[in-house]
């Protein structure tokens, strides 16, 4: 049965920023609810080793986002498990539908959506994705134990993902489009000296090929964008690691957007362009995308948003 829940604060995604606007918020007396969506715990649940969150030197991306949980958790951040379908920011209280079919109506919200992978967009990635073409190495490395591996980008993601292939794939082959990597250099060493590790300078994808009984991939065909020439790599899985675009669907019509998506916020602060409103995280930043920036920014959200509720009842 359907139900209506009101809030002080809703915030929606549980990635760094959700889960740290929980916090802050809950200290902040707001009894902020947090709306989970469909990756509890965001983007570093499909990481291994996290080196750059301040406090551990080394640390698993899902046991990170789980003592985020429990931190926002142990402050009263009351975590729902649901998807918010849809969002309607221009009428106070603001109401969101769950999936559950329960209806959120809050007196400020915090957008936390983050980012999701983006995919090239070409037919034979589509067709077999899911049949030996992904996006997320931890959940789907293990498949191609002993197999040859493919991997196309050149930033931290692209990087990490082929590091971390190279523990089951019998060899893999890192396809970019350009003669230098985005990574940070201590990735970039790692990557160039692992004795698995081929590089595919300056080449794209072209096309995934593969099998349709049983469906599956076989190899790639990549293409050099000096020469035009075409080489073939055998593969029986193939990663796509390039970049992650903003999951601004929900409020696309309803706020500023700006950079291809990006949810604009006034500098230096959380606002939006509707009061009331406030986004966090890689949902609104396009320049650093971490994930201790969308702890900090989940931290302005929930303190922009205590004042902003506190200038209302004034
Ligand atoms: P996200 O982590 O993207 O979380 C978004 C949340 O919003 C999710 O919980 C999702 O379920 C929820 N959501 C989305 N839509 C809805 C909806 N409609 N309803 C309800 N909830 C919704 N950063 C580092 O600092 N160090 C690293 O080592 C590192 N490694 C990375 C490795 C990989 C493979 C990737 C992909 C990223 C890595 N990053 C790393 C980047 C880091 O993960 C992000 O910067 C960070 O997670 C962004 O946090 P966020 O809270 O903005 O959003
Ligand atoms: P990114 O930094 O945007 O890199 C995307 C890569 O994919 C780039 O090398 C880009 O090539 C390539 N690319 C983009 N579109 C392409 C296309 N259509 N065809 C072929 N190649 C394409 O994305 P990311 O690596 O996912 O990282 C996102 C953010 O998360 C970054 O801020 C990153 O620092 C952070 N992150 C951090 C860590 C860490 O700290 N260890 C780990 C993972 C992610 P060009 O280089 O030519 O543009």
């Amino acid at each position: 049965m359907s139900e209506t829940r009101h809030t002080k604060v809703l915030i929606i995604g549980s990635g760094p920023a959700g889960y740290t606007a929980g916090v802050y918020a809950s200290r902040a007396m707001l009894e902020p609810i947090l709306v989970q969506g469909i990756e509890p715990g965001g983007q570093l649940t499909t990481t291994t080793e996290v080196e750059n969150y301040p406090s551990f030197v080394e640390v698993q991306g899902p046991e990170l986002m789980q003592k985020m949980e429990e931190h926002a958790r142990a402050m009263g951040t009351e975590i729902v498990a649901d998807i918010i379908v849809e969002l309607d920011l221009q009428n106070r209280p603001f109401t969101a539908k769950g999936d559950s079919g329960t209806v959120y109506t809050a007196d400020a919200v915090i957008l936390a959506t983050g980012a999701r992978a983006k995919w090239l967009g070409m037919e034979s990635e589509e067709k077999f994705k899911g049949f030996g073409v992904s996006a997320c190495a931890t959940c789907d490395g293990f498949f191609y134990r002993g197999k040859p591996i493919v991997v196309v980008g050149g930033g931290n993601t692209a990087v990490e993902e082929a590091l971390f292939l190279t523990n089951f794939g019998s060899k893999v082959t890192l396809i970019h489009r350009r003669d230098e990597l985005r990574a940070e250099k201590i990735l970039q060493q790692r990557l160039l000296k692992h004795p698995k590790v081929e590089v595919l300078w300056d080449h794209t994808l072209e096309e995934v090929v593969g099998t349709d009984m049983p469906m599956g991939v076989t190899g790639v065909k990549a293409k050099n964008v000096k020469t035009g020439e075409i080489t073939e790599v055998e593969a029986d899985g193939v990663f796509i690691a390039i970049g992650h675009a903003p999951a601004s669907e929900l409020v696309k019509d309803q706020l500023e957007l700006h950079n291809g998506g990006y949810v604009k916020v006034e500098p230096g602060s959380t606002r939006t362009s509707v009061a009331g409103v406030f986004a966090a995280g890689d949902l609104t930043d396009h320049v650093y995308r971490q994930a201790v920036t969308s702890a900090g920014m989940g931290c302005m959200a929930a303190l922009d948003a205590e004042h902003w509720l506190a200038a209302q009842e004034g």
